[in-house]
């Protein structure tokens, strides 16, 4: 292993914690503007036989208006709150793959004989390579290779 694998470990998983925190805010303002958008159509389409293209015709009929003369029309807003949430989940996919492949070496330690091993990454159960028990094992500490 090159020396620099600690840090570019370390630097994956800021990577990913970045990721995590960008997939979840573009989600949130996804769900933030569809639900918006949802909210101020509903009460005028849900009386519709075909709530659907109710919906559409009333999405692209209507504007919201965010003052000082700017306004956007309620399709424009759902369109960008539809690709916000899609690029949110996208990213959280792609910080949970990257996750998978950085594969941080921890360290377990087995509840029943206290004897200490390293795996590739924190799993749930494993079995136990003294004991041959099938444990939940505790996680000590991240593990690097020696510098
Ligand atoms: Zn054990």
């Amino acid at each position: 292993m090159p020396s620099n694998d600690k840090n570019t470990i370390r630097r994956i998983i800021r990577r990913k914690k970045s990721g995590y925190a960008i997939g979840f805010t573009l989600c949130l303002i996804g769900l933030i503007f569809l639900s918006a958008v949802l909210w101020k159509a509903w009460p005028n389409v849900s009386a519709s036989h075909d709530v659907f293209s109710a919906l559409e015709s009333y999405l692209w009929t209507k504007q919201f208006d965010f003052g000082f003369g700017i306004g956007l029309k309620l399709m424009h807003l759902a369109i960008m709150g539809a690709a916000a949430l899609f690029s949110g989940i996208f990213v959280l996919a792609l910080s949970r793959q990257v996750f998978f492949v950085s594969g941080e070496n921890v360290l377990l330690k087995c509840p029943y004989c206290k004897n200490n091993w390293k795996a590739r990454r924190a799993k749930g159960f494993a079995e136990c390579p003294y004991c041959r028990q099938f444990v939940q094992p505790a996680v000590m500490r991240p593990r690097y290779p020696a510098a």
